[in-house]
């Protein structure tokens, strides 16, 4: 049998990682500022996250939904404390996709409806219904459900107002990404995310924040949308939520009622995924990681602002998007064959920042000093 062959592969082999470091296996080192998009959220092999994986192993992996999982109640309560969302409620699962598609679910069995309003630029999963929200046209099968999608130009308060006077009470619920990642980092702006709480609440749709990317503290607060002080109705996360393992979530505001067989999962919350998650959250809050993800990334928005070729730097906190024109189309491949830096991209032309989250700024600064470098050749 031979690999279904979907991905471009990068020829490099990485064996081995610890903190913002990764090694191939030749042995050579490189800078990791891509994280595994966004996923690597406390650093590569952080200490605290393989005792409490190694430990959890050695005791149970795995057992059953069905089954009390302490993991899954120490766990709501801490996030419940550390995103500062006390009374919300946790529902665990395996994706970032599977996580759109149950508070799609949700929003639909609590209010009765089907559309969804989605926008240009974003990027929700590759389930039916993540997929059917998501603008590429490419990725999407005919055998997915687009009909009941409309989708809005990003940050157009007047369309989106407008979408309201035309379906009112026909929208099931708006997803939105704080921080649009796949789209080229395009942060949502607080008046937009107002304005998306205000009519939700005003024709009683829900407000699902996908914080799949730019969530769990990467962008110096624990959910981007927290900038604009509102309160969204669901929150997904995935990604940097298991820092490598596969788990993700949804947190559900006191208003929505679960029923028994509501929403369900095999693996979904199982032990070694809380074990996971809970020990991203007692790093990120023991380690101050939010303020390092703040700190840092202002830092070098401030340093790549200055590079005069740069067209503009968008994000917030360590989610940052360098856009450049498209003569430079090179930077990305030199940053990593010549200097040996993984970062991300996307279309036309940007350069993707996801590091960990406890990046430092040494490696910061070996960072800019190479993209200078590559920019100055
Ligand atoms: N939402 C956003 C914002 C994402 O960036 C992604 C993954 N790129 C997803 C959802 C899907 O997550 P997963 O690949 O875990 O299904």
């Amino acid at each position: 049998m031979k690999l279904f062959d979907v991905y471009p592969l990068n020829p490099i082999e990485i064996v081995k990682g610890k903190g913002s470091l990764v090694w191939d296996n030749n042995g050579q080192e490189y800078l990791d500022l891509y994280g595994g998009h966004a996923v690597i959220s406390i650093g590569h092999t952080h200490p605290h996250y393989v005792e409490r994986l190694t430990d959890q192993l050695n005791k149970i992996g795995f057992y059953s939904n069905s089954i009390r999982i302490r993991g899954q109640e120490e766990l709501a309560e801490k996030l419940g404390h550390v995103s500062g969302k006390v009374d919300y409620q946790l529902f665990l699962c395996n994706s970032g996709a599977e996580a759109n598609e149950n508070a799609l679910k949700l929003a639909s069995f609590y209010n009765g409806r089907k559309k969804v309003i989605a926008f240009k630029g974003a990027f929700h999963g590759r389930t039916s219904l993540a997929v059917s929200c998501t603008d590429n046209p490419k990725i999407i099968a005919p055998v997915n459900e687009t009909d009941h999608v409309v989708f809005l130009p990003h940050n157009d308060l007047e369309a989106l107002q407008d979408a309201f006077t035309t379906y009112g009470n026909e929208i099931c619920a708006v997803l939105i990404e704080g921080i649009q990642g796949v789209g080229g980092i395009r942060p949502a702006t607080n008046e937009f995310l107002q304005l998306i709480r205000s009519l939700c609440d005003q024709y009683n749709a829900v407000y699902v924040a996908d914080s799949v990317q730019c969530g769990y503290g990467r962008s110096g607060k624990f959910y981007s949308h927290d900038y604009a002080g509102v309160n969204a109705d669901v929150y997904t996360m995935a990604k940097g939520m298991g820092n490598g393992f596969p788990v993700a979530g949804i947190s559900i505001a006191p208003k929505f009622k679960p029923w028994h067989g509501m929403l369900g999962t095999t693996f979904g919350g199982n032990h070694l995924a809380c074990a996971a998650a809970l020990s991203v959250l007692e790093v990120i809050e023991q380690d101050h990681l939010m303020g390092n993800a703040a700190s840092i990334g202002a830092y070098l928005t401030e340093e790549l602002n200055k590079f005069k070729q740069v067209r503009e730097v968008r994000g917030r906190g360590l989610m940052i998007g360098i856009d450049l024109p498209e003569e430079l189309s090179h930077v990305k491949k030199e940053l990593l064959f010549k200097h040996h830096i993984f970062t991300g991209e996307a279309k036309p032309n940007v350069i993707r920042l996801l590091p960990a989250l406890n990046l430092t700024k040494a490696h910061a600064d070996q960072f800019l000093d190479a993209f200078g470098q590559v920019l100055n050749a």
